[in-house]
């Protein structure tokens, strides 16, 4: 039996600190994922993969994939309230597809909305492929939510990576989004050429402040038959380690607990075409969980701080038991170091964690 599990949780305390460690995205929690690798893309980015990392290969064309999608999506029984469902256009550039593919798109939405298959929809798109025409298109098909390929504000850092556009592009594109009452989501790169942990900080502080609806971070790797896979070759480029990520992205991920931001991407997921062909980069079959675990720990140790006090007990949701001490326990020695042995630890069924002196 695990030691570290204590049914029984110490009495209130007038010296606690009750603190975020996490936020689910409130919309449909069934997402239907409709992948478009590289299309509308007005080139391939130096570090992009997509047709392996999504596992889709659209050299059919993109109306047997519609047809597969809306056929299968007509055979879900319909939403009701308690079932929302949303279809997403992930992958390529979907605002700058040919206008016949974008209309393909959004008139099978329109279609499967009729039929009451979904109640939401979202596309991904980069953030100078945006426009007010656009927006009235999405918007008259029912798109509530525009994720934005930001990957870094940091001009220098998107002309290392050669995005096409610069830090100024990327905050007005947010801003658009917003103004034009969609929600926002954005994904960011760390790791990206051109990129450090502390332009990366300063990236999540600043896609923060806008308050997006999510956060996607996507740890930069390094797939074969890239520009980036040369620039590994030539010593051009070196990937973020694992340990640098872990503790980058934890330092972020806690940030956006605190703003009651989700993030609902820690890694690229897993795709077995993808992960064959990653020449190098910080990836791990856990790496999630680890970045989950190092944002608990930094959390801990910011209201240990507010507190001022030595800590008494923590109270965790049981959600935490899962990864708070990492890979094979490695962790336990940093919690022992903060004071906080398992016998102080106590998991409940709250959303919230709570430290007491
Ligand atoms: S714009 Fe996005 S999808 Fe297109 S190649 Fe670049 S990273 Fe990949």
């Amino acid at each position: 039996m695990r030691k570290y599990f204590c049914p029984e949780t110490p009495p209130p305390s007038e010296r606690s600190i009750i603190f975020e460690i996490g936020t689910r995205q409130k919309r449909a929690k069934s997402i239907r994922p409709v992948f478009l690798p590289f299309s509308g893309c007005p080139m391939h980015c130096v570090y992009c993969a997509q047709d392996r990392q999504t596992g889709t290969n659209l050299s059919g064309g993109l109306s047997p994939l519609l047809a597969e999608t809306e056929k299968a999506m007509l055979a879900l029984p319909p939403c009701a309230e308690e079932t929302p469902r949303e279809l997403a256009f992930y992958g390529g550039t979907f605002t700058a597809l040919p206008a016949e593919e974008r209309r393909a798109c959004l008139s099978m939405l329109d279609r499967l909305r009729e039929a009451g298959r979904i109640t939401h929809a979202r596309c991904s798109t980069r953030p100078d492929a945006l426009s007010p025409a656009i927006f009235g298109e999405l918007n008259a098909h029912g798109i509530d939510l525009i994720e934005l390929g930001i990957q870094s504000f940091d001009t220098a850092a998107l002309s290392a990576s050669r995005r096409g556009y610069d830090g100024a592009t990327a905050l007005r594109a947010c801003r658009m989004v917003l103004e034009a009452g969609f929600e926002l989501g954005i994904q960011l790169l760390p790791g990206m050429p051109g990129s450090s942990p502390d332009v990366f900080i300063k990236d999540a502080e600043q896609a923060l402040a806008l308050k997006p609806s999510c956060l996607r971070f996507y740890p930069c790797l390094v797939p074969a038959g890239t520009v980036l896979a040369r620039w590994l070759e030539e010593g051009r480029y070196s990937p973020w380690s694992l340990e640098e990520t872990v503790s980058t992205l934890g330092r972020a991920l806690a940030m956006a607990w605190q703003e009651k931001t989700p993030v609902i991407r820690l890694s690229v997921a897993p795709e077995p075409a993808f992960d064959a062909a990653v020449l190098a980069g910080p990836r791990h079959p856990a790496l999630g969980a680890l970045i989950q675990a190092e944002a608990l720990i930094v959390s801990v140790q910011e209201a240990i701080k507010t507190l001022g006090l030595p800590p008494q007990a923590l109270l965790l949701p049981r959600s935490c038991q899962g990864f708070m001490y990492g890979e094979h326990g490695m962790l336990k020695a940093r919690w022992a170091a903060l004071g906080l042995t398992p016998e102080r630890i106590f998991f409940t069924g709250g959303e919230k964690a709570e430290l007491r002196a």
